[in-house]
């Protein structure tokens, strides 16, 4: 990345421990490694969507990289500051916390939850406006109101203000959610599956509205998706990149022509297989698993922690764990597989046998 990053995390991992409570007779407390040693940064205006299976780690690693989580080992630093120092010790950060934390917006799923279902649109937009900046009046305050809903194509905007949420359609209500993000003119937009929930033909127009207002707001987005035809479409729009998750790890990362037209790590060849029309022209039928399910994350595989299921696996990959791999291309591109390493001793190591892989689901 040629200048600073904006945001930060270097080698940050978030483990989560349950430890039974008061029936825990046995003391058979588990640690869930929801996200293994990460390093990522993000530029200004940058847009980064982070893919994979449900519970690989992608929220957790989103909140953790806005500061709604704390790491377990690792920081979290926004424009040199560690988010977690600024947020014990405010007096003595470069950067106050409250600044930090109003850079740093979400956006959630389900975006009723942004919204206080017994408050009328404008009520609920006006607080974090009132809390952040204090000195505007009322109506300066609505006036930015009424020209953002101008904006997202909610016009009138008196007609949609005076409602409260459940008056609003699902693209409707993701909308003034977005709005309530980009009111306080965030550096970064956490936009956490923000689009799962709509119709196909919606998430297209919504995900062209962000991207519209990224350059209106000179704004980063790290989007969440469980789907890499949206996140191609996402990335292909905005010249971003894509980091692909497994079980807590960024296993593969770089620019769509690198993650989507010539993947590296099976498991991204897998989220590709996977992906009905992505790849019209492939005749490649064979299933890309050796396995379906996903193993225990409180007890991980040894190893590489992709090899129970992967069709490439070979000795070697049950007893070492491959680290970041320049996979070609731009010099952030990286997978975490021996594949990508021509001299790797993988080349050599003998093919595991005694799991054959399974048929296609
Ligand atoms: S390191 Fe081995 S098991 Fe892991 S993804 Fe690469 S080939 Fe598969």
């Amino acid at each position: 990345m040629a200048s600073d990053p904006m945001l930060s995390m270097d080698g940050v991992s978030v483990e989560f421990t349950d430890d039974g409570g008061v029936l825990d007779l046995f003391g058979d407390s588990e640690t869930v490694r929801a996200v293994n040693d990460v390093s990522l940064e993000l530029g200004e205006e940058e847009t980064l969507t982070l893919i994979g299976e449900s519970g690989c780690g992608k929220s957790t690693l989103g909140k953790t990289a806005i500061g709604a989580q704390k790491p377990t080992s690792g920081t979290v630093s926004y424009r040199g500051q560690d988010i977690w120092e600024a947020r014990n010790d405010s007096k003595n950060a470069s950067i106050p916390f409250d600044e930090i934390r109003h850079s740093l917006q979400i956006i959630h799923q389900d975006p009723g939850s942004a919204l206080n279902p017994n408050q009328r649109i404008l009520t609920s937009l006006q607080l974090p406006l009132k809390k952040w900046y204090p000195e505007l009046g009322r109506e300066e305050r609505e006036e930015r109101i009424h020209t953002l809903f101008e904006r997202v194509g909610m016009s009138p905007p008196s007609d949609y203000l005076n409602r409260y949420p459940h008056q609003l359609s699902g693209g409707e209500t993701q909308r003034a959610v977005l709005v309530r993000a980009l009111l306080l003119n965030p550096d970064l937009i956490l936009a956490d599956e923000a689009i799962s929930a709509l119709d196909v033909s919606l998430r297209v127009e919504m995900m062209d509205l962000m991207l519209e207002l990224q350059d209106l707001f000179q704004t980063s987005y790290l989007f969440i998706s469980h789907d890499l035809s949206n996140a191609r479409y996402i990335a292909e729009k905005s010249g971003g990149r894509i980091a692909v998750m497994y079980l807590g790890e960024i296993v593969e990362i770089g620019t769509v022509e690198e993650i989507v037209e010539n993947p590296q790590h099976p498991y991204t060849k897998a989220l590709q297989w996977a992906t009905a029309n992505l790849y019209e022209d492939e005749d490649d039928e064979e299933f890309p698993l050796r396995k379906i399910d996903v193993p225990d994350p409180t007890n991980l595989p040894s190893g590489c922690s992709f090899h129970p299921r992967c069709p490439n696996a070979r000795e070697v990959c049950k007893r070492q764990h491959p680290g970041r791999i320049h996979a070609g291309g731009d010099e952030e591109n990286y997978a975490r597989c021996f594949r990508a390493d021509d001299t790797h001793e993988y080349w050599h190591s003998p093919e595991i046998a005694d799991e054959p892989p399974v048929d296609s689901p």
